[in-house]
């Protein structure tokens, strides 16, 4: 905040002779309403919860955070879980998720290696009609690596199925990197199943948790799901070994033979 010291220091010094004491007076006020680092995990919270946390920088205060300018939020009332149910955005036609193609264009690296093993969850689920294989053309859903797209910290970004097809792009960003996930490191090849596996949830229709108001929560689910695979933040999701009971009952009610099924 070296800039900022010496602009108040001009300000002052038009103002009084004793520049110094004056200056001195005024750094320690302003340093109280400094921004100051706030958290991925607690900006992502906010950013759920649906605080506008981009155009208004969120600044962190004693016991809890400043966000919009003026609202005051408590870290305690940000520790409080809030999960929702699975949730699905949009569909694919039933027909279409018996074959879902996708291709791998991320090369030969952790993440590229990965891809078989996410595939191999969502078509790990009984009953369901899902089934997702490689090809290496005519494919409905690219998986490939962000050229520079997506912010240092995100590790991929999936998209929504659409008129009834998969989304088609899974972006990977192979150099991501946070603090709080291996020390700032890059992920392994069994991190990056998780994060895979997530992408390809969102491809084939599935929300955040955390996000479920956004679209169509499933009945067939409960509402406490911590280990889902389609949590939000990353960090809670590179350890996993497995679905969920309710990610693999989403998708059974999403993509299922039985009269039930939400897909058409
Ligand atoms: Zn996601």
């Amino acid at each position: 905040m070296k800039f900022f010291k010496i602009s108040v220091c001009i300000a002052v010094a038009f103002l009084a002779v004793q520049c110094n004491d004056d200056v001195e007076n005024s750094i320690e006020e302003i340093q109280e309403v400094q921004p100051q680092e706030v958290s991925e995990e607690i900006l992502n919270k906010l950013k759920t919860i649906g605080f506008n946390v981009s155009d208004i920088p969120v600044t962190s205060t004693k016991g809890g955070v400043v966000v919009e300018r003026d609202i005051f939020i408590p870290y305690s009332n940000l520790e409080e879980t809030n999960f929702n149910k699975q949730a699905f955005l949009s569909l694919m036609s039933c027909q279409n998720s018996r074959d879902v193609k996708i291709k791998n264009d991320l090369g030969d690296n952790a993440a590229g290696k990965a891809l078989n093993a996410a595939i191999l969850r969502w078509n790990s689920i009984n009953s369901s009609i899902l089934n997702i294989r490689t090809v290496t053309s005519g494919q409905d859903i690219t998986i490939r690596l962000d050229g520079g797209r997506l912010a240092t910290n995100t590790y991929g970004q999936g998209s929504f199925p659409s008129s009834g097809k998969p989304g088609a792009t899974i972006d990977i960003n192979l150099d991501a990197s946070a603090s709080v996930i291996n020390n700032g490191g890059v992920l392994t090849q069994a991190q990056w199943v998780n994060v895979i596996t997530h992408e390809i949830g969102h491809n084939i229709g599935l929300l955040h948790i955390e996000q479920a108001s956004f679209g169509t929560q499933i009945a067939t689910t409960v509402t406490d799901d911590p280990r889902s695979i389609m949590r939000i933040d990353t960090r809670d999701i590179v350890g996993l070994t497995r679905l969920t009971t309710n990610d693999r009952t989403a998708v059974r009610t999403m993509y299922s033979e039985f009269n039930n099924s939400l897909c058409k």
